[in-house]
């Protein structure tokens, strides 16, 4: 047995752990603690001697020592899982030890612990009454002590504790189970309880969340396993065909699993199985790092039972709502209904045109406001196209996502044109959603019937081809079929895949050009611009990927690091060079619009350790006269804290000079056009000295961007334009470069 240890601190005797490793805490192997409550010394040593090298069970005996009612109540308090105190029933008073079992039962709450009264004199029995009311377990004369008798009694007594322990854990863990059950039946989409399933059966395990949850179909070709919901070691896969995941040991892992099609508990993981009606398959993973108990073990079998009925409830659910030919978040006719009602138009001998609307940049607006509030902008704008769709004597489903399907009557492109041009209007005021105004768009793509495809599949397709080619151009688009989209689609999407993994694995690098003032040609600063580093030495043009960035979302990523990056390095040479240089670093309209925006660039910029007004964002002409009121309200966020705001490529918008005038801005760069052609003519000279003008004239700062020949730099002096930018001073080069210039 190991030595318990008597500490006298105040009244209360602690008994200190034994932290020899031979004790090593495994779980269920920890001693007995035992709990004598006694005023006479006699009786503790008593007990110790009597129980000396004594196992219950494979377990060791820890006793602990109180010798008064109250110093047993603070060590029952204090210590945990005690199995059993024996306990003295006259101490200083006549009945303290009795009095003290109330306490355990009443205030204290302890129904675990087993209680031992030990009596003085023989005979002198506690009330049958007590014995019941407290659930004392036994009572015995203190002259058994030394009796084999004491051993049995412990032995009882510790192993009805340990039974009701169990019973105790298992009452709470059904109830968690039935909780977390409860949660799960209110999910409808199999995706989202998958990813309930995964957080509750870590929370119920309490462990971190981390595994994944795989959808498939035995036996059907053609149906990829898929991941449903994904979290830790495998949150990248999260939504990925199983086939689809690049590393070869987490694809063959999660395949193996799914494959044996049956629930496992083994070292530190746990799988779960059902199948459901529609012949779908679910596997759960959960990986719990720890051993689980024999309690926990069976507390997954149940959990297991019922999140399978969960599961068949969201399957059945998904079923009947599609049997229902709905949507059921629009309440609009399903993807099955659009097609159904093109073979109707077919059939029936119409002219018309099928068309898809895709809201512009609906995804940023989902991850920022949440899923929720995407929704109801989903429901409205279902609204909104369904009434414009009626008065056209058209049809409106919802195809997926924020993908609206359309068929219109048209007879040719033109009139395909003004049935679009229609659907643009009736979404161009604002939807009004809980009390916010939310300025919406949509990208459009049509295909005619019949000229450009005679099936429901073949139009869909194509209208959606023409979709994407559409999001090419910018939000609020429209396009029509052509030969030919194919193949710029694959390239695109070949574009944002490569980007994607460049981005991923650290491939971009960030340059500067230098900026510099056209009198003393002194460096002021300079722009940051986005390389893309190809094989050969050379790099892709931003022009040509930032596009694919928009499209994909990825710019949201790519505009983060982007601006980690110059601050970064501004904090580097604000260092080493007195005053800092200005940096000016570039925002893309799909950034601009990302609700939140300002407040999340605020925040970082003020958290990274710079000087702000060291820093000039640029936003180009066009996006400034968009979304008026939000775009001044942001400028306003950035210039509270300092930061400079410029308009990139000035005078290819379509800005009116009063607007200009009251938004908050620093600097205005004139495009490139205007300077390349200054020196041609004279005309050309006096727009590009009007552009300067009116610059002045509204008190910003001017720079000239694309300045390649010392007479245009002469040219630009000459007419008081301040700064220049340019391959005649320099183009962008790596940071080491420009800090060496910067000196
Ligand atoms: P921008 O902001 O107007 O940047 C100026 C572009 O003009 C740069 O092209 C620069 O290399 C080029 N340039 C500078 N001097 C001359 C010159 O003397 N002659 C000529 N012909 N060109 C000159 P770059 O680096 O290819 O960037 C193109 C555009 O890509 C940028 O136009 C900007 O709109 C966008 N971009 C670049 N970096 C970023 C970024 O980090 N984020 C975002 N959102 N857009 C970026
Ligand atoms: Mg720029
Ligand atoms: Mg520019």
């Amino acid at each position: 047995m190991g030595e318990d240890l008597l500490v006298h601190r105040n009244d209360v005797i602690l008994v200190e752990e034994d932290t020899s490793p031979s004790q090593a805490t495994l779980p269920g192997m920890e001693p007995w603690r035992i709990l004598i409550v006694d005023d006479d010394d006699e009786v503790h040593k008593a007990t110790r001697f009597a129980l000396k090298g004594a196992n219950i069970d494979d377990r060791q005996i820890q006793l602990l020592h109180a010798y008064s009612a109250t110093e047993g109540e603070a060590i029952l308090r204090n210590q945990p899982d005690i199995a059993c105190v024996l306990l003295d029933v006259v101490m200083d008073t006549p009945d303290a030890g009795l009095g003290l079992v109330a306490r355990i039962r009443g205030p204290m709450g302890n129904r675990l612990v087993r209680i031992i009264l030990r009596t003085g004199q023989p005979g002198q029995a506690p009330e049958l009454e007590v014995v019941q009311r407290y659930d004392v377990n036994d009572y015995k004369h203190k002259a058994e002590l030394s009796n084999i008798c004491l051993l049995t009694t412990l032995t009882a007594s510790c192993r009805s504790y340990e039974q009701l322990k169990a019973i105790e854990a298992h009452r709470r863990g059904l109830s968690m189970i039935v909780e977390a059950t409860r949660n799960l039946m209110q999910e409808t989409g199999l995706q989202r309880l998958a990813a309930g399933v995964l957080t509750q059966i870590c929370s119920l395990l309490d462990v971190p969340t981390e595994g994944a949850v795989c959808l498939g179909q035995s036996g059907v070709a053609g149906q990829p396993l898929k991941v449903l919901a994904a979290a830790g070691r495998f949150d990248s896969v999260g939504g990925r065909a199983v086939e689809d995941i690049p590393e070869t040991a987490m694809r063959e892992f999660l395949r193996t699993r799914f494959a044996e099609r049956t629930d496992h508990s083994r070292q530190g993981t746990a799988d779960l199985y059902a199948k459901l009606p529609s012949g779908d398959e679910v596997l759960v993973h959960v990986e719990h790092a720890r051993p689980l108990s024999d309690l926990e073990r069976r507390l997954l079998e149940v959990f297991s039972a019922n999140i399978t009925v969960a599961l068949r409830n969201a399957d059945l659910f998904e079923q009947v709502q599609d049997l229902a030919f709905r949507d059921r978040l629009t309440r609009l006719p399903n993807r099955l209904s659009f097609d159904q009602e093109i073979v109707r138009r077919i059939a029936a001998g119409q002219q018309f045109m099928v068309a898809v609307a895709d809201m512009d940049h609906f995804h940023t607006v989902n991850s920022g406001l949440g899923h929720s509030f995407g929704d109801k902008i989903l429901i409205e704008a279902g609204r909104v196209l369904a009434r414009a769709a009626r008065n056209m004597d058209g049809y409106v489903a919802r195809l997926y996502s924020d993908a609206f399907g359309l068929v219109l009557p048209a007879a040719d492109e033109a009139a395909g044109e003004a049935a679009l041009a229609k659907i643009h209007t009736a979404l161009h005021g604002p939807l009004k959603i809980s009390g916010h105004k939310i300025y919406s768009s949509v990208s459009l793509g049509g295909a005619l019937y019949p000229r450009d495809g005679d099936t429901e599949q073949l139009l869909f397709r194509r209208a959606d081809m023409a979709l994407r080619n559409a999001k090419t151009e910018g939000r609020g688009g429209s396009a029509f079929y052509a030969k030919g989209m194919g193949e710029l689609q694959r390239e695109r999407l070949a574009m944002v895949s490569q980007l994607n993994e460049a981005f991923a694995a650290g491939q971009l690098r960030l340059y500067f050009q230098p900026q510099v003032r056209l009198d003393s040609g002194r460096y002021i600063g300079g722009e940051a611009l986005l390389r893309w580093p190809t094989n050969d030495g050379g790099f892709i043009s931003p022009t040509e990927f930032i596009a694919a960035a928009e499209d994909s979302g990825l710019i949201h990523d790519i505009g983060d690091w982007v601006l980690e990056e110059t601050c970064r390095w501004l904090r580097r040479w604000s260092d080493s060079c007195r005053g800092g240089p200005r940096l000016a670093f570039n925002i893309s309209p799909v950034q601009f619009r990302h609700p939140g925006f300002a407040e999340r660039l605020v925040k970082r910029i003020s958290g990274a350790g710079v000087d702000p007004s060291l820093l000039e964002l640029e936003i180009t002409e066009s996006t400034l006269f968009h979304d008026s009121d939000l775009i001044a309200t942001q400028l306003r966020d950035f210039r509270s804290i300092g930061m400079r705001v410029a308009v990139d490529d000035f005078g290819t918008g379509y800005s009116s000079l009063s607007r200009l005038k009251m938004l908050p801005i620093d600097t205005l760069k004139i495009d490139r056009s205007f300077v390349v052609d200054m020196t041609e003519s004279p005309e050309n000279h006096s727009i590009a000295e009007a552009v300067v003008r009116i610059g002045h004239l509204l008190g910003k700062e001017v720079v000239a961007e694309g300045v390649e020949t010392v007479a245009q730099a002469e040219c630009l002096r000459a007419i008081g334009c301040e700064f220049g930018q340019g391959f005649l001073f320099s183009p962008a080069v790596p940071p080491e470069k420009f800090a060496e210039m910067l000196e």
